[in-house]
């Protein structure tokens, strides 16, 4: 080894010893016959000393002749520091330099290596290797790894066998588009990357594998929106022999287990709700339960007061901001706009302010009395000095701009704390959903979903209405995982399959393996799959799952280290046989 100790560990104690450290140089400073080097490394920082007189006349040139970032490897005697520094711990001691040498150069790095750096994003990410150097970008890459070994450790001792599956496989539904990766072997022919391992886990079950789980890669090419990656990591998982209630607790362990052993918090028991509620009283199927601020329907008692923009509603709701009634005009005209963005898609806003003493004032008091408003009030559970928010539309696209107008007032009221959790699970999805393009029903989780028994009848009459043995585990409103308990016979799939618009053929030739599979014994099966990118950004309380990745792309999809993509030469073209066309 070139170092005896880390750059971290030395102590008081460990004061007369002879060591020899390595690392990187994070400062510098030369006081003419006093040099103090600050030595880097993962674990730590340590100071060096030279000093005139004491060290070697050409040590004391070289320590002054090298930069940051430069890689030394130094040898001397641990020293009590005359002035120590309780911001390290290494702060009380120093080493009085006796041997020194440069084990590189280094070029004046583009930003400086520090926790706040002052170098922009585009430059992090460019030299993402010296981005790593920084201690708090590093710790949360330790975050991630310590997470990845307390999942491997919990779900090994749960008996789950950890089986690798094929990355270039074809197309797996899981509604965005695949990666293609074109066959120079098999020439006109192309695989495709997994966008998630969904079939070839079921396959394992009908092995008798019994409990699997992965943590894997996935891809998929889907259009860039803020903190998507093109590919990103699952823990993938599937169980045999169980019900929807065995997935529930098997996995609501398993995030128990990681909050305790990675962050130190028992996590209570979570809470379920169906989507339906989710939908009713949150406009979304990942709501935030860190906070109350649940919609009240008004319908009853705001419409047919002549106010026709509500009579005209299918659906009249609310929401009640605790203690906003004092909100100025101002402060009201901003929200009010906020809601009218396009990404919002609210086409006003009605406010109800209950004043402290006990009357109210309206953006609509041409409309309705005091004892109109009282009855709202009275509905929505306001109290004196609350603020009703409301808005009215279509049902889906109501409830869509309430919980967006609801998130907004809990961020703002500062109820969205980072360092609390709140999970749950979200149940009984419906199986199938309208999509408006296509015009025909798409798998709202994917077609190996099974549908609850007894609204199978449904199927037939009121597709919509369908409700799937599906689930999602969301925590502060973030969906970090989900899955389903699975079709695991023939009929039942090529009957889903007929419902999603496929012919026999086109079944056959996508899943022909799968449904062949169901004819040998396919055990009942079910599971689930985390994202596991998010969940580390989760609990190192970031937005930003890009933080937890070593080496991400950026948000237009490019990797601007490697610089990727990239066009690829015409002979390499030539040889998988394929002409672009790209006017
Ligand atoms: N394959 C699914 C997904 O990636 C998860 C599952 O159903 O297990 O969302």
């Amino acid at each position: 080894m070139l170092r005896t100790h880390n750059c971290g560990e030395l102590r008081i104690a460990n004061v007369g010893e002879k060591v020899t450290l390595s690392g990187w140089v994070q400062t510098l400073r030369d006081k003419g016959g006093l040099v103090w080097i600050d030595l880097r490394d993962r674990y730590g920082i340590t100071q060096l000393l030279f000093q005139e007189g004491i060290s070697d006349a050409t040590l004391i040139e070289t320590a002054k002749s090298v930069g940051r970032e430069f890689v030394l490897q130094a040898t001397g005697e641990i020293i009590e520091r005359s002035s120590k520094s309780d911001k390290i711990p290494t702060g009380d001691i120093e080493i009085k330099v006796t041997e020194l040498k440069v084990l590189n150069k280094a070029l004046t790095p583009p930003f400086k290596i520090e926790n706040e750096t002052d170098g922009g994003d585009d430059l992090r990410m460019k030299y993402r290797y010296l981005d790593l150097r920084r201690e708090v970008v590093r710790e949360k890459l330790q975050l991630r790894h310590r997470m990845m070994q307390q999942t491997r450790s919990f779900l090994d001792a749960q008996d789950f066998i950890e089986t690798e599956t094929p990355v270039l496989i074809k197309s797996t539904p899981e509604g965005a588009r695949d990666f293609i990766v074109p066959s120079r072997i098999n020439s006109g022919e192309f695989y495709a990357l997994p966008q998630s391992p969904q079939t070839f886990k079921q396959l394992l079950m009908v092995s008798g594998f019994d409990r699997y789980f992965q943590i894997v890669k996935c891809f998929r090419d889907e259009d860039l929106r803020a903190d998507r990656q093109p590919e990103f990591t699952q823990i993938d998982c599937e169980m045999s022999f169980v019900e929807q209630e065995d997935i529930l607790s098997t996995f609501e362990g398993l995030m128990k287990h990681l909050f305790k052993n990675v962050k130190g918090v028992e996590a209570p028991d979570f809470k379920r709700m169906p989507y339906s509620e989710a939908m009713k009283l949150y406009g979304s199927d990942k709501p935030d339960t860190r906070f109350e601020m649940t919609f009240k329907e008004l319908n009853t008692v705001a419409q047919n007061k002549g106010f026709n923009v509500f009579d005209s509603a299918e659906l009249v709701a609310g929401i009640v901001v605790p203690a906003a009634a004092s909100y100025t005009r101002k402060q009201l005209d901003e929200i009010t706009n906020w809601v009218k963005r396009p990404q919002i898609g609210a086409k006003g806003l009605v406010y109800v302010k209950c004043n402290e003493d006990g009357s109210f004032k309206s953006s609509v008091d041409k409309f309705y009395t005091q004892e109109d408003l009282a009855a709202w009030a009275a509905l929505s559970g306001a109290s004196k000095g609350d603020l009703i928010l409301v808005l009215s539309g279509d049902i889906a696209a109501t409830r869509k701009a309430l919980g967006e107008l609801r998130l907004e007032m809990g961020e703002r009221l500062g109820l969205r704390n980072k360092n609390t959790f709140s999970a749950l699970w979200v149940l009984d999805f419906p199986l199938l959903e309208w999509d408006e393009e296509s015009e025909r029903f798409h798998a709202m989780h994917h077609p190996f979903t099974s549908p609850k028994t007894e609204d199978i009848p449904l199927l037939e009459s009121n597709p919509g209405a369908v409700r799937a043995n599906a689930y999602d585990m969301v925590i502060n409103g973030v969906e970090v995982g989900g899955g389903s308990i699975r079709i695991h016979d023939r009929e039942t799939q090529a009957m889903m399959f007929k419902h999603l618009g496929f012919s026999d053929e086109e079944a056959k030739a996508q899943f022909g393996f799968l449904m062949e599979a169901f004819e040998f014994g396919a055990p009942p099966h079910g599971g689930i799959a985390f994202g596991f990118d998010r969940i580390c950004a989760l609990f190192g309380g970031s937005d930003s799952i890009r933080d937890y990745i070593a080496f991400p792309k950026n948000n237009s999809g490019r990797d601007v280290m490697i610089d990727s993509p990239s066009p690829i030469a015409n002979e390499q073209l030539d040889e998988l046989g394929i002409k672009l066309n790209l006017d």
